[in-house]
């Protein structure tokens, strides 16, 4: 039986959120994307750090990351990617649980290439009048967030 939520650190991720799953690893649609197909690839045992990974969740989870980084880059007609893991909280992850960012890129999408970091941490709130795709970065619904996930099942891999 398909499972109804995946686990996110102590969230629950909405099947109709996941687009991708293999036995060890699933890719979901973010609920605050900074740009445009921002998705995000986690192992499906809670793991807080990279260093907990297994060598088996480590080359799934990055094989994964490498085709869809790619489908992505050429579904959003973007051309380049930010691949990007943020590993402890000084690092500025905020989900105890290891996640791999890919966020598709275009020219132009941020005044200067690296404030997408910023954005992604939410600190520098002036960041998003820079933002070309989502002004407001507000949390997006289920239902919303499920059109995207669809899109993916039906184009990626
Ligand atoms: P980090 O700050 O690197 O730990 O990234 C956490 C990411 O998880 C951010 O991109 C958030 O927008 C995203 N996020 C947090 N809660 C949820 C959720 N319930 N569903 C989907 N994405 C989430």
């Amino acid at each position: 039986m398909a499972v109804e939520y995946y686990d996110f650190g102590p969230h629950k991720i909405h099947h109709s959120s996941v687009f991708h799953t293999t036995d060890i690893s699933f890719a979901f649609v973010n609920l605050r994307p900074a740009v445009q197909g921002h998705v995000l690839v986690c192992p499906k045992r809670k793991v807080k750090r990279v260093a907990d990974l297994t060598d088996v969740e480590t080359i799934d989870l990055w094989r994964i990351a490498k085709k869809l980084g790619r489908q992505l880059e050429s579904f959003h007609k973007a051309s380049s990617l930010t691949f990007c893991i943020q590993d402890g909280p000084q690092a500025g992850q905020t989900v105890p649980h290891v996640h791999i960012h890919i966020l598709p890129r275009k020219s132009g999408d941020y005044e200067n290439n690296d404030d997408i970091y910023d954005d992604i941490n939410e600190k520098e709130k002036e960041l998003h009048q820079a933002l070309a795709v989502d002004n407001e970065r507000k949390d997006r619904s289920i239902e919303v967030m499920a059109i995207e996930a669809d899109e993916y099942r039906k184009f990626l891999f």
